[in-house]
């Protein structure tokens, strides 16, 4: 039976391992969207190659370009923000959620109101939205399946199990490329991105090296599987073999396993409930050794820390520390700022921020986003 996709940030990391799921099983899928920001090229390339309905890219300058490149094909071209919603409304069987960052928030609220099944891998939309987006599913009788390994390898772990019958949850994280390295204020950006065992976008490998993309992963773990968040715990895990675990509270641990490859987590969300086969190696436990696990160092990277303390305040809070994180990453990606200086912007922006209501709607989460992005930027240039 042929499935259709759409797949929203196709021209990224997430998109790629997506596609080359895709294209290994062509008589299984057809392509209903495909989106991009600026990569028009690979866009339209994509687009060509998997005969999708729509490319749509969001960059609205782009729009002659995306339409010269699809001449002569079936594919239509669209362009901006509002193409990009509609694109994520259009009927398909499962929406791979993987633009990066908060951009993708009112996409994946596109596709949530259609009630279709969301493969969520942009894990800053539930993190800013929280609540407005899990009301949203329920509403809408959406389906949301985590792409992030760790989600991924929870929602594993408790098919079967009951929430109420977990005593936690462990996040596992690498730790990045910075756990042992011992000046952080000389960090460039590429040693930053150069993550040891995951190939991905550059914000993400930022995150991971800073750790808040582990506080970012709290957060989305607290709306996805509602145990209570003194339940979710961290633990650094260098090897990346185990990626998350479930104890429930007959004392039984449940792990998921698996090579340090995003196409795993992404086929058990397009084969769900089911399996499909992926080109991966068994895993060979004999040839890696040893698994070691250490506590998350919170005084050289306060990410998890700050993090919690959003959590814990809720309502806007979580949107705030994404918003500044995602300014303070780019300012140092654009080599502007220290890398030692990503949390401290953060935690200068939620200090600061006059905590607004609790945002209720889309609209609310978007002006919370954009309120903070303002002051992180002023806080960047005071300095
Ligand atoms: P990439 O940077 O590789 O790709 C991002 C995608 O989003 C690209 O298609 C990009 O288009 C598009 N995009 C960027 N900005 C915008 C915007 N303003 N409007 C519309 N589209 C935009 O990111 P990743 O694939 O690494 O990550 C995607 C998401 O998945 C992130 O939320 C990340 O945290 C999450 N994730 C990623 C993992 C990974 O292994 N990479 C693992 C787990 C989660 P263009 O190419 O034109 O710029």
């Amino acid at each position: 039976m042929t499935r259709s996709i759409s797949i929203l940030g196709a021209t990224g990391s997430v998109g790629a391992s997506t596609l080359d799921l895709v294209r290994r099983n062509p008589e299984s899928w057809s392509v209903e969207a495909l989106t991009a920001n600026s990569n028009v090229d690979e866009l339209a390339a994509l687009a060509r190659e998997f005969k999708a309905s729509v490319a749509v890219i969001a960059d609205e300058s782009l729009h002659d370009v995306l339409k010269a490149a699809l001449a002569g094909s079936d594919v239509e071209a669209a362009t901006g923000r509002t193409a990009l919603g509609e694109a994520a409304a259009r009927p398909a069987d499962i929406v791979m959620a993987a633009i990066v960052g908060c951009a993708g928030l009112a996409p994946v609220m596109a596709a949530i109101q259609e009630g279709r099944t969301v493969a969520l891998a942009n894990k800053e939309a539930l993190v800013s939205a929280g609540e407005v987006m899990t009301a949203a599913v329920d509403k809408h009788g959406a389906t949301l399946l985590p792409v992030d390994s760790e989600h991924n390898a929870i929602f594993q772990c408790l098919q079967g199990g009951k929430l109420d019958e977990v005593r936690s949850i462990t996040l596992t994280a690498s730790g990045g490329p910075l756990r042992l390295v011992d000046d952080l204020d000389a960090v460039t950006p590429a040693e930053a991105v150069a993550h040891p065992n995951w190939d991905m976008g550059a914000k993400i490998s930022v995150d991971s090296a800073t750790m808040f993309n582990k506080g970012l992963e709290l957060i989305e773990a607290h709306h996805l599987f509602p145990v209570g968040l003194d339940k979710i715990r961290i633990v650094v895990h260098p090897q990346s073999v185990i990626h998350s675990m479930v104890e429930y509270r007959d004392g039984s641990t449940l792990a998921q396993l698996g090579p340090s490859d995003m196409r795993v987590p992404i086929a058990s969300c397009l084969a769900y409930p089911g399996r499909m086969e992926t080109p991966m190696n068994p895993l060979d436990l004999a040839s890696i050794g040893e698994l070691s696990f250490f506590s998350p160092d919170e005084d050289r990277f306060p990410a998890t820390r700050l993090a919690r303390q959003a959590a814990e305040a809720g309502g806007a809070a979580p949107a705030i520390l994404n918003a500044a994180n995602e300014i303070a990453v780019a300012a140092f990606l654009a080599g502007k700022i220290r890398f030692s200086r990503i949390a401290l912007l953060v935690e200068a922006v939620l200090n600061a921020s006059n905590l607004p209501p609790d945002p209720q709607s889309l609209d609310e989460v978007l002006l919370v986003d954009a309120a903070a992005r303002r002051l992180a930027v002023e806080h960047l240039e005071k300095d």
